[in-house]
């Protein structure tokens, strides 16, 4: 049969919520994943379709057994949702059993298990470029984004997280969770006045809101003279991929990762758990690329 006339794709999607409580998360109307996603089932021949869900939190469970009914491969979920949705999930993989923080759902058997992707889709980047065993880690920020990655780095063998934060209450849970439950050791800076790299970091992480559009001009507030040439340098924001903080950080001669890598890599990672195929990361990261100008 011509693919045109097989109506009985095989569905993947997301849950999302608008963005009006929460100017750093994309609604379900703005996320930019449906077409990246799509992009890639259309390079790989795949009859497969990516359905972003407008979902309030009273409707959670309601839509998890709308896609269990209708036999989804699996979804993402994004905020507020990430850590509702594990009570309607059958079981969690390793870290996002650590963070208590699912962002894609994958249908293995008949069971639905939360995966996190955002730090793992952070790792993909660092691959190639400097491997996290053993090296010291400067993070900032302690919100989902940072969770996900400081727990990630943690799991491959960083040997020590600085997690530098305004809020010593969320700063003070992310430092808990990696001393108690990876073998990774952690430490909070409360982030008051203008920081200072320590001389003999190797990674140095923003996954703070900073630079996110509209943005673009904020800088976080550290002194630039520490940023040393020696250091990898990343950033979680995807738009604009070339951030104040990535500039700032090139000028002083380091090694720059920026979030679009990150942002297409969760992509490579969701479609490989629900399709089983390794996506082309070029053509999602092209696709975004068009979407964020
Ligand atoms: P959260 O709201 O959970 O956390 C935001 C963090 O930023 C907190 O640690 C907060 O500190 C800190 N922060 C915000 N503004 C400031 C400021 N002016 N000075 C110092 N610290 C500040 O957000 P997420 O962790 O979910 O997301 C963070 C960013 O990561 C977003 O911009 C998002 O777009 C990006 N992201 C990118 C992904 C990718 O694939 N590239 C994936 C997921 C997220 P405090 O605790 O003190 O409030």
């Amino acid at each position: 049969m011509p693919q045109e006339l097989n109506f009985l794709s095989q569905l993947t999607g997301s849950f999302s919520l608008g963005a009006a409580g929460n100017p750093t998360v994309l609604g379900a109307a703005g996320n930019p994943t449906v077409a990246m996603i799509e992009a890639a089932y259309r390079h790989h021949g795949l009859d497969w379709r990516y359905i972003n869900c407008e979902v309030t939190p009273e409707r959670l469970g309601d839509a998890v057994r709308g896609a269990r009914a209708m036999g989804w491969a699996g979804f993402n979920c994004s905020l507020p949702h990430k850590v509702a949705v594990i009570e309607h999930l059958d079981g969690l993989g390793e870290s996002a059993a650590i963070m208590r923080a699912v962002n894609c759902a994958v249908r293995r058997g008949n069971n639905y298990i939360g995966e996190n992707t955002d730090g793992k889709g952070f790792l993909m980047s660092l691959e190639g470029i400097v491997d996290p065993r053993g090296k010291r880690i400067v993070l900032f920020g302690a919100g989902g984004a940072a969770r996900a990655i400081g727990v990630e780095l943690a799991l491959a063998g960083a040997q020590s997280i600085s997690v530098v934060n305004r809020s010593l209450e969320r700063g003070g849970e992310l430092v808990t969770v990696i001393n108690d439950k990876t073998p990774s050791k952690a430490e909070l800076i409360v982030w008051e006045s203008r920081y200072k790299v320590r001389p003999d970091a190797d990674i140095v992480i923003n996954a703070t809101s900073i630079g996110l559009y509209p943005q673009v001009d904020a800088r976080l507030d550290i002194d630039l003279e520490s940023l040393k040439p020696a250091m990898v340098v990343a950033d979680v924001i995807p738009n604009p991929p070339r951030t104040r903080f990535l500039k700032d950080a090139a000028g002083r001669g380091c090694t720059v990762v920026d979030g679009l890598g990150m942002l297409v890599n969760q992509g490579v990672i969701g479609i490989k758990y629900w399709t089983g195929i390794d996506a082309d990361g070029a053509i999602m990261r092209r696709k975004l690329g068009d979407i964020f100008g």
